[in-house]
């Protein structure tokens, strides 16, 4: 073989067709003396996700897993002369597992957290911090890594400032070096000295802030390369691999919060194992990067994995290391990343591997008590939270995923340049009937809360946003949602309310600000978001705190990263008016603001209402159990109208 690189697709196609053969590396035969093969194991963003299972759903899942990854790593392990296992951070928190640990037992001196647990049972060789280890204080985070029997090194986490980064006084080791035997092409050992260092988003200082102000600083992770690497080559690192906690993306400048690109460049790093953004790398995903090679699988030329999220994939760097004087170099790699399930063209998921039984047993009584968790109550509600009227009036269910985001996107706004601007929040109702049929509602009594109701109240792993919007912009979002609704002729009975064609998930309620819909009107916008009528206007008194919106006035508007990124095609919300990616999802915000609050109070607050139209009414289908709620509408003139088709039940409202 000639060429440098070999097509990664060769190597996915074994995994791909659902096999677990896959063909020796052609490395391990190729490897003469003075060469050795040596394969890099990477896991990344595992979030406390061992049990292929979903706590939220209170389901099992084939799409995650450490369980699942580990026999991945397994058949690695067992075809490898030599190989090497590292986890790339985001490990303690993101999952009820993780909740559970944090919110209910706790970590003490000398407790082992459950992920923790699960990595020594797999022999992890090393792991960074990610962004999301301090999402529960730095005390938290130094009692679960003890508990590693392995070293978590971190480079830009700052307790005492230096002159230069490689003079700080980092709060973890910035690096290590990890002495290894590899065994050559000709079958004879050789001592080689792998570095690692790892490094997290600067961004953590905002993220995490009530914990980590005053306690640590960040640097840039390019700034800190710079400086570390030298130190470790100084220190006999023969080959230096940088666990970056951070994606690949375009940019440059001080702080980036997605840097492994950029970290590429840096003189005496040889390979990057990237992670934080939930992705797989190589894939096409990356195509069209400036420095990025995605049938190679490098960054600037360096070989570079991302092992997707929640064990989902196990990346894998195939490394040809070559002596080279008294030291070596990497001659030949190739990249993959492996995943432990397939999506089907049906959107049926295939799982491709079984769990590890010992990975499952690290962690079965956790695992048991955490389902326990899950069902037993939080928090409280001093009101129902149902979703059968949410399309014709405000209601409880898209109140409470409002309310959670509006608390905890004023916090994020702190410090920043958007402090002080009106802080808005949209949410739609995500299970309200339609396709999902009579039953496809949410609908939780009043009393005691628990975490697999927030699953119900936030059906997606989005994860939140705020975007700052003109008074203009607002307006027409509220439009763009109001095409919800069939236009209304006046003075006629029973019309149909509901355009089939418009999605629930793109009726977005804006709390924060008064308006009313008036349905007489024809719609702005076509239900996949073209202007079709631009001097329509069904949104009337747009009013911010009892006053007039002006088309200048600024607003922040809590979202979620499908709207913020352009889905829906919401005039607003195109990408460029994001200010603020979180890194949270919205179900863990409404997580932690039930339990936080304790109590909570989602009854809806009337922000909203159709203008009154005399002598007209309409007719809208909802569940059958909505007649148990139909006292609670005091803004709504509503009444049953016996049945609709398919187990639904019928509604008229009087506008
Ligand atoms: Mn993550
Ligand atoms: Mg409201």
């Amino acid at each position: 073989m000639t060429c440098k690189h070999i097509n990664r697709r060769h190597f996915l196609a074994g995994t791909i067709a659902g096999t677990s053969l896959i063909a020796l590396h052609p490395f391990s035969a190729r490897a003469a003396a003075n060469q050795a093969h040596l394969r890099i194991m990477e896991t990344t963003d595992l979030h406390v996700h061992v049990y292929p299972y979903d706590y939220y759903s209170d389901k099992p899942v084939d799409t995650v897993g450490l369980a699942r990854t580990a026999t991945l790593i397994k058949q690695v392990r067992d075809e490898a002369t030599n190989s090497m296992l590292i986890d790339n951070g985001d490990f303690l928190q993101g999952n009820p597992m993780g909740d559970y640990i944090a919110y209910e037992r706790g970590m003490k001196d000398g407790d082992m957290h459950p992920i923790i647990m699960a990595m020594n049972t797999l022999g992890f060789e090393a792991s960074t911090l990610g962004n999301h280890e301090f999402n529960y204080g730095l005390d938290f985070l130094m009692k679960s890594v003890a508990g590693a029997e392995f070293p978590v090194v971190s480079a830009n986490v700052v307790l005492e400032r230096g002159a230069a980064p490689r003079d700080d006084k980092t709060l973890l080791k910035p690096w290590v070096i990890v002495d290894k035997t590899v065994t050559d092409g000709s079958g004879t050992d050789h001592a080689i000295r792998i570095g690692l260092i790892g490094f997290v988003p600067p961004q953590i200082m905002n993220w995490d802030r009530r914990h980590l102000e005053g306690n640590v600083s960040t640097r840039d992770i390019v700034e800190a390369a710079q400086s570390f690497v030298p130190v470790m080559k100084e220190a006999g690192a023969d080959i230096i691999i940088a666990l970056s906690h951070s994606g690949i993306a375009a940019g440059q400048g001080d702080g980036l919060e997605n840097a492994s690109l950029q970290l590429a460049g840096v003189d005496g790093i040889d390979a990057i194992l990237t992670g934080h953004q939930h992705l797989v790398f190589p894939s096409d995903r990356f195509e069209g990067l400036a420095g990025v090679d995605t049938n190679a699988g490098t960054l600037q030329g360096k070989p570079a994995v991302m092992g997707g999220f929640w064990g989902s994939h196990m990346g894998l760097l195939d490394l040809m290391l070559e002596r080279d004087g008294n030291s070596w170099r990497i001659a030949a790699h190739t990249v993959q990343a492996r995943p432990i399930a397939q999506r089907n063209k049906d959107r049926s998921i295939t799982p491709l591997v079984e769990s590890q039984q010992a990975v499952l047993d690290s962690v079965a009584q956790i695992h048991k008590e955490t389902l326990e968790y899950i069902r037993r109550p939080v928090g409280k509600t001093t009101a129902p939270l149902y979703s059968y009227f949410a399309l014709v009036a405000d209601d409880p269910s898209v109140q409470i995923v409002s309310a959670a985001q509006s608390w905890y996107i004023r916090d994020m706004m702190k410090g920043t340049p958007y402090e002080s601007l009106p802080i808005l929040s949209a949410a739609a109702p995500f299970k309200a009937g339609g396709r999902g049929g009579p039953e496809y509602f949410t609908d939780v009594p009043a009393g005691a809360i628990a975490i697999k109701n927030v699953a119900d109240l936030y059906l997606y792993p989005n994860t939140a946003r705020a975007v700052k919007v003109t008074g203009a912009q607002l307006k027409n979002w509220l439009e763009r949602s109001a095409g919800m609704f069939n236009q209304v002729t006046p003075g006629q009975q029973d019309q149909v309310l509901l355009n089939p064609d418009f999605p629930s998930y793109n009726f977005d309620v804006i709390d924060g600000v008064t308006y009313g819909i008036d349905l007489s009107q024809p719609s702005k916008y076509a239900p996949k978001g073209d202007l079709i009528n631009p001097d329509a206007n069904r949104i009337t008194d747009l009013e911010y705190e009892g006053k007039p919106v002006t088309p200048d006035q600024e607003f922040i508007i809590a979202t979620n990263n499908y709207r913020a990124g352009g889905g829906g095609h919401f005039p607003g919300a195109d990408g460029s008016t994001t200010v603020f990616e979180a890194p949270d999802t919205n179900r863990d915000v409404i997580v932690r603001y039930i339990v936080e609050k304790g109590t909570i109070n989602p009854t809806a607050d009337d922000n909203w209402h159709f203008v009154p139209l005399p002598g007209t009414s309409v007719l809208f289908d909802t569940g059958p159990k909505a007649i148990n709620y139909l006292a609670d509408l005091k803004g709504l003139k509503i009444e049953p109208a016996g049945d609709g088709p398919d187990g639904f039940a019928r509604f008229r409202i009087d506008l």
